[in-house]
């Protein structure tokens, strides 16, 4: 990863990265953007194609009202103007898996103009980042190659697939900036419910832009990494990609503006095409569609539909609970994880709401998200109810159990079907408490070692932590660290 946020080094000098995505996002809806053809995922091929969707003479296009009230909402989501007027046009080129030799898109008058994202970076501020539009267009199908040595296959299922293109500015700086500017991109999405954001699926693609020049100068020329299905493979393919141009012009050459693919197994870019110009599409208005109007009333109705998207959940939830900024930015990237956890937090019955709230976000991203990695496991399918979780919590509020012993608790939460307080009372872990059998320990260590206790007092104030090691032993990890200490302190 490039170390530097802003600028790379050089041999002859710094230099500045400059990124700019492109996402595909297929919208989740049920039929296809013209034709009412399904969008399952995983069926077999050329089973979900229309007349339409295979270029039959003769058909029309209908648009479909969900496809374009999914790309307002993502639009609104993004804080972008909403048009009410766009144009549906011809983006003509001929290749095997787009039957109809045009690909209908929206080019001079997009559905969506303007908006930002804000990304955040672990220990920084957070970036805003511009979005330039989202138009929507239809998907080609798929050429399959490898499944026969001398024959191509097409699969025309994902032709006529609704996308929204979004498009942002050259506004990103490094490759860590552009995987957040995805991660923040797709929890919006999912969030609104209008793509599924399944990357492996390639539900969302990335294609990447990137250049590089001297801090302050004019941009320089852009190569564009196509399809990009993981956010860790777009790490990889930026880092390549900036030693790759970085070695090019420190050499004095020049970047040639082209389309380049990149290779996961060798995490190498390649070249793959020279860049193709947009005279070369012949764009022009589709005879067969009006021009989209959206009335401010729809665009008001969709809205009411919008429920608390994640940043201004995070900021809720730093006031309400006093999270941390990155705590909140953890809790709330899913949002069934945010959900999970305000269940907890609900079911928890302390009585310092905020500090049992920041325990149990703790709790989670610590020990319940390390074992759910641990077991690929996803949160609906932890093997203990949420109100066991809270009860956890609860029981170290209480001081029922220390934080320590809580963690042997709810390894046997993994294992058994018992609640924490059952599990505490079974194997006899409540925490002690009684302060004269905490003195009573006490004495006893203190006697066992005279000659230490007079090192002690003779300065050595180190010895306190071998001491209340020895009293914890003896009391068998379950006496009340805060009392063991006060006590401890007094005697001596
Ligand atoms: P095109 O339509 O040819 O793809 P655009 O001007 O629409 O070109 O830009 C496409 C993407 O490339 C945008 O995301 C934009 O931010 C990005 N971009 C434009 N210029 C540069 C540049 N010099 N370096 C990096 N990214 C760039
Ligand atoms: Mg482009």
């Amino acid at each position: 990863m490039v170390e530097n946020e802003n600028l790379v080094q050089g041999r002859t000098g710094q230099w500045e990265v400059i990124i700019g995505l492109e996402i595909h996002a297929q919208i989740a809806a049920k039929a296809k953007l013209f034709s009412g053809s399904s969008t399952d995922f995983g069926s077999d091929p050329n089973t979900q194609v229309s007349f339409l969707d295979a270029g039959m003479p003769g058909m029309l296009p209908i648009i479909n009202k969900v496809c374009v009230d999914q790309a307002i909402k993502t639009g609104l989501g993004f804080h972008g103007h909403i048009n009410e007027i766009s144009v549906f046009d011809r983006k003509n080129y001929f290749y095997a898996d787009l039957p109809t030799g045009y690909q209908i898109s929206q080019f001079h008058y997009p559905i969506v103009t303007g908006g930002y994202i804000d990304i955040e970076l672990e220990g920084k501020p957070s970036k805003r980042i511009a979005i330039t539009r989202l138009h929507l267009e239809q998907d080609a199908g798929k050429s399959i190659h490898d499944l026969h040595p001398d024959f191509s296959y097409i699969d025309l299922n994902r032709a006529g697939m609704a996308l929204m293109e979004i498009v942002s500015e050259p506004e990103m700086r490094s490759p860590a900036q552009a995987m957040a500017y995805v991660k923040k991109l797709r929890s919006l999405v999912r969030y609104l419910g209008t793509c599924d954001g399944n990357m492996e699926q390639g539900s969302m693609r990335v294609d990447a832009n990137i250049s590089l020049c001297r801090p302050g100068e004019p941009f320089g020329t852009r190569a564009e990494i196509k399809n990009v299905n993981s956010i860790r493979f777009l790490g990889q393919a930026l880092d390549y990609e900036i030693y790759r141009q970085l070695e090019i012009l420190e050499e004095g050459g020049a970047v040639v503006q082209e389309t380049r693919l990149f290779d996961p197994v060798k995490g190498e870019t390649r070249s793959m095409r020279g860049k193709e110009n947009a005279h070369d599409y012949r764009y022009f208005p589709d005879p067969d569609l009006k021009p989209l109007v959206v009335t401010q009333e729809r665009i008001e109705a969709i809205r009411a539909t919008m429920t608390e998207l994640p940043d201004d959940k995070r900021n809720r939830f730093q006031i309400d609970y006093g999270l941390s900024d990155y705590d909140a930015n953890v809790l709330v990237a899913e949002k069934e994880i945010a959900d999970y956890y305000e269940t907890v937090v609900k079911a928890a019955k302390s009585q310092d709401t905020k500090q049992a709230a920041k325990l149990i976000a703790n709790w989670l991203i610590g020990e319940v998200f390390g074992a759910m990695n641990r077991e690929s496991l996803s949160i609906h399918q932890l093997p203990f109810p949420s109100s066991h979780l809270a009860e956890l919590v609860d029981l170290i509020m209480d001081g029922t159990i220390s934080g320590k012993i809580a963690k042997d608790v709810f390894v046997k939460m993994w294992t058994t079907a018992k609640s924490p307080a059952d599990l505490v009372a079974d194997l006899g872990l409540q925490q002690i408490s009684d302060t004269s059998v905490i003195e009573a320990a006490i004495d006893q260590v203190l006697k066992d070692n005279a000659d230490k206790v007079d090192d002690y007092k003779s300065g050595k104030v180190q010895l306190f932590g071998f001491f209340i090691g020895l009293i914890m032993k003896a009391l068998k990890g379950k006496a009340n660290p805060g009392l063991v200490n006060d006590i401890l302190k007094s005697k001596l």
